[in-house]
């Protein structure tokens, strides 16, 4: 290689250097492939230039770009490997020099009468990918003038090195590229299915609570305990409806909120004064621990509801019978801080940053003993988010665990509104 570049020349080197950055730099395959026929011609001096590449799937060989227009019905119909000089070059995978065109019986006339153009000699190398294997053919066509040389070959096999590595790339990038187009509609097929689900599922849930109360208030005392298990069931299933609706949030970012300036200690104190059901039913304490002052903070009233009480419902719900639960509110600084505990299961160390996944459980789904979906603190961590705020958890297994929310003071400096 080096001996190579000895012969090139320092003004040659530092072109090649240039067009190994530009290619590298591209991420477009036909940007690459534009800037490699281009440099083929300028190096060559050459009236054109052609890429024909391997179709990665196939195997089929296409001219794939060209300094000529190429038809539609050209670019499709693949060039035959074991006739044609392109074939030839890639398959002995080494530069072909062809003087004559006329003379090689490999030549197909129908390209030239097609572009109206006419070939009389071509310089042929393979363009290699990393790992050196053939993956298309670049063609110098026609030295403007004299014959083709040694250091014309040379440049062109080192431009068709750089320029393999570069289609490479490039297509993988495509690819990627695609994956992740692919990914991002699945991703909102699935938020708007679960959308349109929890809201389809709402009203004839209302409609069955509305009639089970009713049903319940007039029945005889012994129907009583059956209504109740059916209403605790519907109200169960009116919890994970919820969980669903309240992606809605999640996934339309910011602009929902409905911000307003609201007093956290006071949210709270209005939270609390209706005793928890299930608490009581597990026969759970629930001590509330609140600073004097207000605090205030700029945020919408239903999600901050909707934080605190996807947090506290899992404190009752992963505490066993006769568990101890609070809630403290305190100013640290610049921020207030919700700080959820519970002297329940608790989550082993390792698990800890997982929970705030989607759908993510510490229990294995087939041996769950609690029920839910595993969305919970996914939807209560992306709503913090929203509010500029932070969530973590601390917690010891068999002991309990305590949940963290910050939240800025109002009036305080905030960084940029969170994008989304
Ligand atoms: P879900 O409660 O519907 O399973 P979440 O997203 O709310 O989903 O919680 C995810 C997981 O985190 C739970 O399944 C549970 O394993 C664990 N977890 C959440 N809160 C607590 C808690 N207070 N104590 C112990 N484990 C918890």
């Amino acid at each position: 290689m080096r001996k190579r570049f000895a012969k090139l020349g320092v003004t040659r080197l530092a072109r090649m250097v240039e067009i190994s950055r530009i290619l590298n730099s591209a991420t477009n395959l036909d940007q690459v492939l534009t800037h490699i026929i281009k440099e083929a011609a300028t190096l060559t001096n050459t009236e054109a230039a052609s890429i024909l590449l391997l179709d990665p799937r196939t195997r089929d060989l296409f001219i794939t770009a060209s300094s000529n227009e190429i038809p539609e019905h050209l670019a499709t119909t693949p060039v035959p490997l074991d006739s044609s000089i392109a074939g030839a070059i890639l398959q002995a995978n080494r530069p072909m020099y062809i003087p004559d065109v006329s003379q090689d019986p490999r030549w197909n006339k129908g390209v030239d009468k097609a572009i109206e153009f006419q070939t009389r000699s071509i310089l042929g190398v393979p363009m290699r990918d990393v790992d050196r294997q053939p993956v298309g053919v670049l063609e110098a066509i026609n030295k403007k003038s004299g014959e083709f040389t040694r250091q014309d070959a040379e440049m062109l096999t080192i431009l068709a090195d750089i320029a393999g590595v570069a289609v490479e790339r490039a297509r993988l990038n495509e690819d990627l590229q695609q994956a992740y187009a692919e990914l991002n509609d699945l991703d909102q097929i699935k938020t708007d299915f679960i959308s349109i689900a929890s809201h389809e599922l709402r009203t004839p849930l209302s409609v069955i609570l509305g009639y089970l109360s009713f049903l319940r208030e007039e029945s005889s005392p012994e129907m009583m305990a059956q209504f109740d298990t059916v209403l605790d069931a519907a109200v169960h299933l009116r919890t994970l409806i919820q969980d669903m609706l309240n992606f809605q949030y999640v996934d339309t970012g910011r602009d929902t909120l409905e911000l307003s300036q609201i007093d956290l200690v006071a949210l709270v104190q209005e939270m609390m004064a209706e005793r928890d059901e299930t608490a009581v039913a597990k026969q759970q304490t629930i001590t509330i621990s609140l600073p004097d002052t207000p605090l205030p903070i700029f945020a919408d009233q239903g999600v901050i509801k909707v934080v605190i009480n996807n947090l506290l419902d899992n404190a009752i719900k992963f505490t066993p019978q006769g568990g101890q639960i609070s809630i403290k509110l305190s100013q640290h600084g610049q921020e207030a801080w919700v700080c959820v505990n519970d002297t329940g299961i608790g989550i082993p160390s390792e698990q800890l940053d997982r929970i705030f996944r989607r759908f993510y459980q510490v229990e294995s789904p087939l041996r769950r003993e609690h029920e839910g979906l595993g969305l919970g603190l996914a939807i209560v961590k992306e709503l913090v988010e929203l509010h500029q705020g932070r969530i973590w958890v601390e917690s010891e297994e068999g002991r309990g665990s305590h949940f963290y929310v910050a939240l800025h003071l109002d009036g305080q400096a905030q960084g940029p509104p969170a994008g989304k």
